[in-house]
């Protein structure tokens, strides 16, 4: 059976990342990416919706290696793609990734040391194996199969187009048409204004609204930094900003809510004026007790300012043969309806975990430094932050898996355990939103503790601090040599 040290599952954003620090931060490690899909990307090449883009800054959402070069802060989805496949090329990790490998089951033993890793592979879903010393799952957050639609009554009689934005029709032809979009997150808000340029008209239907705040498409002060200054040097420079500028916005929300609504609502009425009804971006709950939706230079209020698109807040009573009859006994019609109603969170998709032959039940773990389960060994994760970019944390999370191998290494080590030795630890869940995709997913999920390294910081510092110069050796993880058998069958 083929061996490698680590195995990587996932080609996307921090799959390619985790790789590229692979090569960088421990030269001599062989590993391969097992990669589900038949290309790399992962959600920038799912995604195919009509202006699908960032909503956070790619100097954030870049990797801390590698510059993001152009000039859009808030990029669109195939310029984010071709970003992930050249950072690939340039540090050959993409010579590595073995695609249509999708990973359905990991066994661990401890009297070898090592993961045996089930993919299926092929047409005939051929179960390939693989060992490994250490697993580094690069598998996103939500199921590929298909994205979250409500039970809606009546869906079956409408007779126009029905889409889910998680599978968009190459040939969908909306010139002309009556649209709605149903939701009020990230995807409905990047949709709407982008369908709204050949569109009849454009309804963006909410049950809720989002906290809606306009950002510059292109950051002024990172063009400047890299004009006068070299390349990395700019980068970084700017990345440390919007750390710092994201921590204090985020922090500032938390703790003082009304400050903040009130400059979101200042930003509403000056878009669209004070004879715009500003319900439809007044949600009931406190900023980022989900996560906030940028807009890049107002698209959205914009659209809404020429006519080309309306908000309704409201509920759906029942799909009709012509569109939607809402709650209030308000029509609307349309020729085509977009499902913009999100994500189905799942971890690990489909793919089961084994300890010695006992089954990783995820609900009853703990997460360690955000990144490893308790009494799970020698296995990372990489999830990225809710409220920040997700490579920020990624990044963090490969480097650290990095310095951990390279720890083993140095001391001759094989197994790297993290366990649960405080009393005094209490469980808490591990994402504080109280989004549906999140709340619908919450018994699923791993939990978190009171404590560190227990506790999720959702603060780059906090974390930079931690992992990059945290101590490897810090009492909760437990690091054992090879066992006899393992020892013998390296011999
Ligand atoms: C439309 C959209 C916009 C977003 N915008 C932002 C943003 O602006 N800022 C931000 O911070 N975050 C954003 N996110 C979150 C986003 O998912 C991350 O930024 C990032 O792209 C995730 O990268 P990833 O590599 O961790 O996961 P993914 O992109 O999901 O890639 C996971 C890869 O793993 C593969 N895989 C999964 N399971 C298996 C298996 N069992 N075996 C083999 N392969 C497997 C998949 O095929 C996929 O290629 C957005 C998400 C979406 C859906």
């Amino acid at each position: 059976m083929e061996h490698v040290d680590v195995i990587v599952v996932g080609a996307g954003l921090s799959g390619i990342g985790g790789a590229c620090h692979l090569k960088l931060e421990c030269p001599g490690k062989s590993f391969v990416i097992l990669e589900g899909r038949e290309t790399m990307g992962g959600t920038w090449d799912l995604f195919r919706y009509p202006g699908v883009r960032s909503d956070s800054d790619m100097y954030t959402l870049g990797y801390r290696f590698r510059p993001w070069r152009e000039a859009r802060a808030m990029a669109d989805g195939p310029a984010i793609l071709r970003y992930i496949r050249d950072t690939a090329a340039e540090y050959d990790v993409h010579t590595t990734i073995r695609y249509n490998h999708r990973v359905r089951r990991a066994s661990w033993s401890s009297d070898h040391a090592r993961w045996t890793v089930e993919a299926e592979t092929g047409p005939e879903k051929t179960v390939v194996q693989l060992t490994c010393n250490f697993l580094y799952l690069c598998t996103g957050y939500y199921d590929y199969e298909s994205g979250y639609t409500p039970e809606w009554s009546g869906l079956e009689r409408f007779r126009g187009t029905i889409v889910h934005p998680q599978k968009w029709p190459e040939d969908l032809d909306y010139a002309g048409k009556r649209i709605v979009v149903i939701g009020s997150g990230a995807t409905a808000i990047t949709l709407v204004p982008a369908m709204a340029q050949h569109a009849a008209h454009v309804t963006m239907l909410q049950r809720s609204p989002s906290y809606v705040v306009s950002r510059p498409a292109e950051d002024k002060l990172a063009n400047f930094f890299r004009r006068v200054l070299p390349d990395r040097a700019a980068y970084m420079l700017t990345r440390w900003k919007n750390v710092l500028s994201g921590t204090f916005f985020y922090s500032l929300a938390r703790k003082r809510p009304g400050v903040f609504k009130w400059m979101v609502a200042r930003g509403v009425r000056r878009q669209l004026g004070n004879e715009y009804d500003p319900k439809h971006f007044t949600p009931h709950y406190n900023p980022w007790d989900q996560r906030l939706c940028m807009v890049p230079d107002a698209d959205l209020f914009k659209a809404i300012r020429e006519g080309r698109v309306s908000v309704v807040t409201d509920e759906i009573e029942t799909f009709t043969e012509d569109g939607l009859l809402l709650k209030s006994g308000e029509r609307l019609d349309a020729d085509i309806i977009i499902t913009a109603t999100g994500l189905v969170l799942r971890l690990f998709t489909r793919m089961q975990l084994v300890v010695d032959g006992v089954p990783v039940d995820l609900p009853k773990t703990l997460v360690y430094k955000g990144i490893m389960f308790s009494d799970v060994p020698n296995l990372a994760f990489a999830i990225g932050y809710t409220n920040a970019s997700w490579t920020l944390k990624c990044d963090l999370a490969a480097e650290y898996v990095c310095r951990l191998l390279n720890h083993m290494d140095h001391y001759g080590y094989s197994i790297c355990t993290p366990r649960v030795n405080d009393s005094d630890i209490e469980e808490e869940p591990v994402i504080d939103f109280n989004s549906g995709y999140v709340q619908r997913a919450l018994h699923t999920l791993p939990r978190q503790g009171s404590k560190t390294p227990w506790r999720l910081h959702q603060n780059y510092v906090k974390d930079l601090s931690m992992m990059r110069y945290g101590r490897v050796e810090d009492g909760t993880m437990e690091f054992k040599s090879a066992p006899p058998i393992a020892r013998h069958a390296e011999a």
